[in-house]
């Protein structure tokens, strides 16, 4: 059966993946806070991330860049002028919408009134701050609404440290802020988030290549983060649904509990970028082929993926419910062993007989490899289905035989198969298992 939205909303709150934020007041809205499990989780999907784009591969570099960036960037972006999203409200129940969202000769969906709606208005999405203590409109700043432009202006810098050759790209992981109208589902649709960014820099020919292979890579990339594939669609923008700036553009989409969603975009965003900063900072910002002589603007693609969204996805994905033999229900998050935010728990079956401190000192050994988690409270079957339900792969036992050979159990997850492994052998037989 397929999860829903609430199920995963109160699993993540009593296990301490996610909060509402400033919850003691009433809570935030539209604005969640990651637990002790959900920062794991977020980690160790940016970490994927980092890895499968970054360190794995040769002409690709990573960049944090600051979230206040010069003004002058949003207008250049097109930000100021086109990062709008019409906004209706209901003049019964004051209700917001957004007007591309719902059909406005409908009565309202809130409240059911006929021929309520305000007319539609242009709103900005980017929040506005000042930088330095005088508030007008030379001191304006914003939160970045996307991580991609501090890649852009820094293009240059990275391409000359580093001494990159086209193609080549430019990754980044980091905050991103819009002032959203309508935000709902949980962590799907936030004001505050987070995207995984990667800009890929190439010559103009070559961009219809180029745009094939990351939409290519991008669904494989899901494919080994072990999401389920018929979850996984590509959504090819209509010439209607292209951004300004888009010249090809297809979204990765996923099934969430509330229907079909974008998770990332793969847009070939032409010369677009570069073009706009040269023009609007006076710098030169092509780039100089040495072996062919050759001197152009090189187009980008880029794969813009959203992380905050990620964990949400992630979760729908591993979550199960299963019928045991016993007849019990056990909820399991089959999270991909890479992912999980616990890697290995270890328990003691008594809390007694020195069991306890061989099971302590087993767990300190196993920090300096995995995620460790350690419990000796409870009955055996209890402790498992705890872990099962936060989708921990492997749990390892400690009990009286183990005092006598060194051997403990070493139990998986999914398959719920339990296995006598020699306490020196217990690391290999888990990174064993990770790579399988
Ligand atoms: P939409 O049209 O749904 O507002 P978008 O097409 O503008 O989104 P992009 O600008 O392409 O989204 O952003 C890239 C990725 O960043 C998205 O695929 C998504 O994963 C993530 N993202 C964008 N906006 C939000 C948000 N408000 N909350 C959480 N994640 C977001």
């Amino acid at each position: 059966a397929q999860v829903t939205l609430d199920t995963i909303v109160s699993l993540c709150k009593r296990r301490g993946f996610v909060f509402q934020s400033s919850e003691v007041y009433g809570g935030l809205s539209s604005a969640w806070d990651y637990g002790p499990l959900g920062v794991e989780l977020k980690n160790n999907i940016e970490r994927f991330w980092w890895n499968e784009m970054v360190r794995k591969r040769r002409n690709i570099v990573g960049l944090d860049a600051a979230i206040l960036m010069h003004p002058k960037v949003w207008e250049a972006s097109g930000h100021v002028e086109n990062f709008h999203d019409p906004l209706v409200d209901c003049k019964e129940c004051k209700a917001r919408f957004r007007a591309d969202q719902i059909d406005l000769s409908a009565p309202c969906p809130e409240c059911g009134a006929k021929d309520s709606f305000t007319e539609p208005r242009q709103f900005n999405l980017m929040f506005k701050t000042h930088l330095g203590p005088v508030e007008d409109e030379s001191t304006v700043v914003y939160l970045r609404p996307e991580t991609a432009q501090g890649i852009y202006v820094n293009y240059k810098n990275c391409l000359q440290s580093s001494r990159l050759k086209v193609p080549f790209g430019i990754a980044q992981v980091g905050k991103a802020f819009r002032n959203e109208i309508v935000t709902k589902n949980f962590i799907f649709r936030t004001c505050e988030f987070e995207q995984m960014e990667m800009q890929f820099f190439v010559h103009p020919s070559e961009d219809k290549k180029w745009f094939d292979y990351w939409k290519a890579e991008r669904m494989e990339y899901y494919r080994k983060m072990g999401i389920r594939p018929e979850k996984l669609r590509f959504h090819q923008h209509g010439p209607d649904e292209l951004a300004h700036y888009a010249k090809e553009a297809v979204d990765i989409q996923y099934e969430f509990p509330f229907g079909w969603r974008e998770l990332e975009g793969v847009h070939n965003r032409t010369d677009y970028d570069l073009s706009r900063h040269s023009q609007f900072s006076g710098k030169d910002l092509s780039y100089f082929d040495d072996e062919t002589r050759e001197r152009y603007i090189p187009y980008i693609i880029e794969t813009s993926a959203g992380l905050t969204r990620s964990v949400l996805m992630v979760l729908s994905d591993a979550y199960d419910e299963e019928e045991l033999e016993n007849g019990e229900k056990r909820t399991v998050l089959r999270f991909h062993p890479l992912i999980a935010p616990i890697t290995v728990a270890v328990f003691p079956l008594m809390r007694r007989d020195g069991l306890d401190t061989y099971a302590q000192n087993l767990e300190e050994e196993l920090r300096d490899h995995f995620n460790t988690f350690y419990d000796e409270s409870g009955a055996i079957g209890r402790r498992y289905r705890r872990q099962d339900e936060v989708g921990t792969p492997y749990c390892i036992t400690v009990d009286y035989q183990t005092l006598e050979d060194d051997t403990v159990t070493l139990r998986y997850r999914d398959s719920m198969e339990q296995v006598r492994v020699h306490r020196n052998e217990v690391v290999s037989a888990i990174q064993q298992a990770i790579r399988e």
